[in-house]
């Protein structure tokens, strides 16, 4: 573990010490809108903060739309701080990859290995992106579990599986004898950005005794607009800016608090485009009396139907233009997937861009996806720290998403994790020591 100073301050300013540190000059650039008015009414100039560590996720933010000059907030805190090109988990989709990062263990390992899938342990049930039932989650625990246990109060403003009442026993809902953050949100797509930072900065507003001190905040703008138009298109580019809003608004609402933070800002995975043009359709070479499929798109996941195994596995598996296909064992090494019980017994990838589908699509389309191999370009995903903890203007080498979990934990004063998958060397370069 990589020991940092502003962990001992913390502990110092809790004890009721003097706390010597001053914050970062960090205003924001003028897009940003000013806090409301009344922001600082319950705030005593005098007061002086500890760091709160804020971990934001900009979903499908792919690294390379920092340097379209369309996100000056971004920009800023990059230049001020730490960032990286960072490799997502495998497979690159939404739920899998949050889990992993505030988990640090690969998806294989934490269980929520797509963002829909089965568990034979669960039959009938189906695991999707609006599953709160605790058993899906609880293969891996997710950091805000292990500050609240350590007292460290925590605060998410949307996170894939904050709603869930990890840790209960039961096929319920059962909030009683499992934990959230002491505060969250259930997820709402149309609450709007600003809405989502102004709950943060409210939540900082409380007195100190009651105010988180670890913070998520999630943006689905640049995630939805890169499906609809692919990331070239006008749409990525109107959300580049309208979160680097939000961004600005966040670092507008802590000046005023005098609110010293260390925010990580990451994107779950990257984004290519797609097209009708560019597709693999499984039943030019597969029977469909054969097999089921569970899930399409970037990959897919296929179970044979009882007694066609082998006539499935004669006609599937290999390498073909565009596409792998695998029985679940035997996918390389370098994906960390396939011991899961959750994934199906074959697994195909396509090349990035690649559509698969039972049948040919009925209409053209052209738009964008994940879900690629983790380590393609297209995949890469944006990685920003900033804050009283990061040197200025350090460039990362690119790194696995495994390694922001032991950063957090650094962040917020808690132990190394046991058994993560990813450690915080990474950062070595980063911290101020
Ligand atoms: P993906 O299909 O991998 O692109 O998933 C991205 C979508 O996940 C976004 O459009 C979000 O609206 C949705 N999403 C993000 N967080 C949550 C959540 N906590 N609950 C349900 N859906 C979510
Ligand atoms: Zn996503
Ligand atoms: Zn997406």
């Amino acid at each position: 573990m990589i020991r940092l100073p502003l962990t001992a301050l913390a502990l110092a300013l809790l004890a009721g010490c003097a706390y010597p540190y001053t914050p970062p000059a960090l205003s924001p650039v003028a897009t940003a809108a000013p806090a409301p008015a009344g922001a600082v009414a319950n705030v005593s100039p005098q007061e002086a903060r500890a760091p709160v560590t804020i971990l934001v996720s900009i979903d499908g933010f792919w690294a390379p739309y920092l340097q379209r000059g369309l996100s000056p907030n971004l920009a800023r805190l990059a230049a001020g701080g730490t960032s990286a090109s960072m490799r997502p988990s495998f497979p690159s989709k939404t739920f899998p990859n949050h889990w992993t990062l505030v988990t640090g263990v690969v998806p294989d390992r934490h269980g929520i290995v797509a963002n829909s899938f089965t568990d034979p342990a669960h039959p009938g049930q189906r695991f999707t992106m609006s599953s709160d039932q605790p058993y899906w989650w609880d293969e891996a625990e997710p950091i805000w579990v292990t500050a609240e246990r350590a007292g460290i109060p925590t605060a998410t403003m949307f996170w894939p599986g904050s709603n869930v009442a990890w840790g209960a026993t039961g096929e319920g809902h059962d909030a009683t004898n499992g934990m959230h953050p002491h505060d969250w949100q259930q997820y709402n797509k149309n609450v709007t950005d600003r809405q989502r930072v102004d709950s943060v900065i409210d939540w900082l507003r409380r007195p100190a005794a009651s105010r988180p001190r670890f913070l998520t905040l999630y943006f689905d703008e640049v995630d939805t607009a890169g499906h609809e138009g692919g990331p070239d298109s006008p749409g990525v580019n109107r959300a580049i800016a309208s979160v680097d809003q939000a961004i600005g608004r966040l670092i507008a609402g802590l000046a005023e608090l005098n609110q010293p933070a260390n925010l990580v800002i990451v994107a779950d995975h990257g984004m290519v485009a797609t097209s009708s043009d560019r597709m693999i359709v499984l039943n030019r070479f597969l029977d469909p009396a054969d097999y089921t499929l569970e899930e399409d798109g970037p990959f897919a996941s296929i179970r044979a139907k009882p007694g066609r195994e082998a006539a499935l596995e004669a006609r599937l598996l290999g390498h073909r233009d565009h596409l792998d296909c695998w029985r679940k064992g035997e996918i390389p090494a370098r994906f960390h997937y396939g011991r899961n019980p959750r994934i199906a017994p074959y697994f195909c990838l396509a090349e990035a861009g690649w559509t698969i589908a039972a049948k040919p699509p009925e209409k053209p389309f052209a738009g964008g996806t994940h879900g690629y191999d983790n380590a393609d370009p297209s995949m890469a995903a944006l990685f920003i720290a900033n804050g009283p903890a990061f040197r200025p203007g350090v460039k990362l080498a690119p790194f696995d998403n495994v390694a922001v979990a032991p950063l957090l934990r650094d962040l917020i004063g808690l132990p190394p994790g046991q058994g993560l998958d990813g450690t915080d060397r990474p950062f070595a370069r980063a911290f101020k020591r």
